[in-house]
């Protein structure tokens, strides 16, 4: 395994390298101080450069296809997995079986899934992030949300995405719903009996009363409303990602902060709000 040191440069392979995500990665990795690309892999653009393939100039890693052979050759000290929901699991037990520190974007794996990472990087002693959403405004979305459902009771979440996402709902709407539910307690809304004519007209029901609608368009990015109602009131959270970069000062932040971490960590605002 390789040694690490926080104060060292820091090794990164970027999952899913040929992907929208992962080439925005990778376009942000090699503009940091401190963090050198070492190691890409992707099941597209075997073999080419990861830089060219980001559209930049050559950075000399060529992309491969075998997530642990790249690890092990390139001596990655971190791994950034933008995938898909199929190969995420796979992708971070093979991150931390070698030692690496996963930082994870890839939305879409089951709760359970998500613990079995979280106990075996505890039993390995190796620290990652799991962020359904690395944009710091979405990350205070959910903050707000949770101030609000002390006030109001009865909420309801819309999700819109480009029309290319695999997952829905989307892990950020799933997240803030968890969170709504969590403050919430037993504070729930009173609801009437509703005549559904025509099936998800209504979303999909996270915990009662919390309800979830996800949109798919070409043309969007990423954004979400929490909608909240109260008496003559409504108060609408809206967070926008108008591109693909509003993820990456949370992602190389989450790269330079699991050196330093023992556990797999679940969401960002965990090392956000230690910061301040
Ligand atoms: P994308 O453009 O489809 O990119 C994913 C890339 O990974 C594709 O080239 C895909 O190939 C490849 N891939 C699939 N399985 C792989 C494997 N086992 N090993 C290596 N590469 C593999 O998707 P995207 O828009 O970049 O989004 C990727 C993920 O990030 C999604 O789950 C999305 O919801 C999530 N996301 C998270 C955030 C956040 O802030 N956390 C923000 C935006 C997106 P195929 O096309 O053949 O599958």
């Amino acid at each position: 395994m390789v040694q690490k040191r926080v104060n060292e440069i820091i090794r990164v392979a970027v999952s899913g390298a040929a992907g929208r995500m992962g080439q925005e990665v990778v376009r942000a990795v090699s503009k940091e101080k401190g963090i050198e690309l070492v190691g890409a892999v992707d099941v597209h653009q075997f073999g080419k450069d990861a830089g060219e393939v980001a559209g930049i100039a050559p950075l000399g890693v060529a992309i491969g296809n075998d997530l642990r052979q790249v690890l092990r050759e390139t001596g990655a000290q971190v791994v950034v997995d933008f995938t898909s929901p199929r190969a995420v699991f796979d992708n971070a037990r093979t991150a931390i079986e070698q030692g690496v520190h996963p930082v994870i974007g890839t939305t879409g794996m089951a709760a359970e899934e998500r613990m079995e990472l979280q106990e075996l990087a505890r039993k390995a002693g190796i620290g990652g992030l799991i962020a359904p959403n690395f944009a710091i405004g979405a990350v205070l979305m959910m903050k707000f949300a949770e101030m609000a459902t002390n006030y109001f009771p009865s909420v309801e979440i819309i999700e819109l995405h480009h029309d290319q996402k695999l997952d829905a709902p989307s892990g950020t709407a799933l997240k803030t719903a968890e969170v709504i539910a969590a403050a919430r307690g037993d504070n729930r809304p009173s609801m009437i009996e509703e005549t559904i004519k025509l099936e998800g007209a209504r979303g999909g029901e996270f915990a009662r009363g919390i309800r979830v609608h996800s949109v798919r368009l070409p043309g969007l990015v990423a954004h979400q409303e929490v909608i909240f109602g109260g008496v003559g009131q409504t108060l609408t959270i809206r967070h926008d990602s108008l591109s693909r970069e509003s993820f990456m000062p949370g992602v190389i932040l989450a790269v330079r902060r699991v050196m330093a971490s023992a556990e797999l960590i679940y969401g960002l605002e965990n090392l956000l709000f230690q910061e301040s």
